[in-house]
């Protein structure tokens, strides 16, 4: 006689499985729809970084001096991320020494701007030239460059700005967001206290600085900053980060093509800012200050939360990372959103399981019942083959999230099967 599922006896075979597939997807639209219920506190607060890259001697001067007017008017923070000795040229070529110092202008410029309170400036490496393709094809000023060529390029930078603007310069942007360890001791040792590189690409440093560096990776060009918003108060983090980064080539007076956006635009967006109650403006320089805790573990710690939104399945990924996107958590708000991932991801593949445990009785089972040697074949080399599967699943399978999802529904299915076959012999394991 045919092994039977107990819940079966009492309930509809169906309308368990549709309960099940029910729960699945509410369980996926969870993150996404519902955490503001749950998890919004009234208290959040959530700090915006304005970040401008690229102002050298080259950059537009017209441009800029209409933004800082702009800054201004609106009482907005910025960190400007200063290029002391910009690369003549094409600045993607190795080749070529030749830099062209700020001018009396663009010191001017940069003076004016910290007098008047809302200019934070930041050491964005010191000509942006490109020495070195990284490992993922990116250029890198300093990634891979001997030690002693980083220390005199960040001092130098570092003296030659001071000098001249007569403030400490604390925050270093390193140019296209790559650096190795040897930069962050240097960094450190130069006296930095904060580093904003890029979050797509996470931490380049595969140890962990550990140290005392505050780490706020940009998250967002200016017309996400809205959206990136919306999604920070549906976190559930006290004190979520939005890193804004925008260039000269980002607005369309200065660069057509390229531009996304207008100084006009911008501004709106610097007045709708400033009506927003739950929103601190600071600078990449005010960041360990303001955001204790955000250092290179935590950095680390953030990038490892977020491949647990890899292994969730067929869904989730896409789905579940909108739900961050733009937004650096807090260490309180990676505890939080790693523990909702991994919750969540068990009762998925708790789902997964039982109804792939089903599937498998009601179909493959019930097919073979009468053809006992499949199911006595299987019993024997069923445990042997189950283990190549799942081998070659996570050995060849690259994406988490459908590895691991065949692997549940592999084993889910083969219990199916064992148990059944053994139930057969009168034996329960
Ligand atoms: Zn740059």
């Amino acid at each position: 006689m045919a092994f039977k599922i107990p819940v079966f006896s009492f309930f509809d075979k169906k309308r368990v499985i549709a309960f099940l597939i029910v729960l699945y997807v509410l369980c996926h639209g969870y993150i996404y729809f519902f955490p503001s219920v749950v998890d919004q506190s009234p208290t959040q607060k959530i700090h915006v970084v304005f970040r401008y890259d690229d102002y050298s001697s080259q950059s537009p001067m017209c441009l800029e001096t209409r933004l800082l007017h702009l800054l201004r008017k609106y009482q907005t923070p910025c960190t400007w991320g200063v290029i002391p000795f910009i690369a003549r040229g094409d600045y993607h070529h190795a080749k070529g020494q030749d830099t062209l110092a700020l001018t009396p202008a663009k010191l001017d410029l940069l003076r004016l701007g910290i007098r008047s309170g809302i200019m934070d400036v930041a050491l964005h490496g010191y000509s942006h030239r490109s020495h070195n393709i990284t490992e993922d094809g990116r250029h890198s000023e300093f990634e891979g460059i001997p030690c002693d060529q980083q220390k005199e390029k960040i001092l130098g930078g570092k003296n030659y700005l001071e000098k001249n603007l007569e403030i400490s310069i604390n925050a270093f942007i390193p140019p296209w967001g790559t650096y190795d360890p040897n930069t962050i001791n240097i960094l450190e040792k130069a006296g930095f206290s904060a580093v904003s590189s890029m979050i797509w690409k996470g931490p380049r440093d595969k140890a962990g600085p550990g140290g005392d560096l505050t780490f706020i990776p940009t998250t967002v060009i200016e017309p996400d900053l809205r959206g990136a918003i919306k999604a920070a108060r549906k976190l559930p983090d006290p004190t979520p980060v939005i890193v804004v980064v925008f260039h000269p080539f980002d607005f369309m007076e200065y660069d057509r093509a390229r531009g996304v956006f207008t100084l006009e635009s911008f501004g709106q967006t610097l007045e709708w800012l400033k009506n927003q109650k739950d929103i601190d403006a600071i600078t990449v320089s005010q960041a360990p200050d303001k955001l204790p805790g955000f250092n290179g573990d935590h950095f680390h710690a953030y990038y490892d939360m977020r491949r647990l939104f890899y292994t969730l399945p067929v869904l989730g990924k896409v789905t579940y990372l909108r739900s961050i996107s733009g937004v650096y958590l807090s260490p309180q708000g990676v505890a939080n959103m790693r523990w909702r991932l991994i919750s969540i991801s068990v009762v998925i593949y708790g789902i997964i399981f039982i109804i792939s445990f089903c599937l498998t009785h009601k179909f493959l089972f019930t097919a073979f019942k009468k053809n006992t040697k499949f199911l006595r074949y299987f019993h024997l080399w069923g445990t042997l083959v189950l283990a190549l599967i799942l081998f070659a699943l996570f050995s060849f399978h690259r994406i988490e999230h459908r590895r691991l999802t065949l692997a549940i529904v592999c084993i889910a299915g083969y219990t199916a099967i064992l148990m059944g076959q053994r139930l057969k012999n009168g034996r329960f394991f």
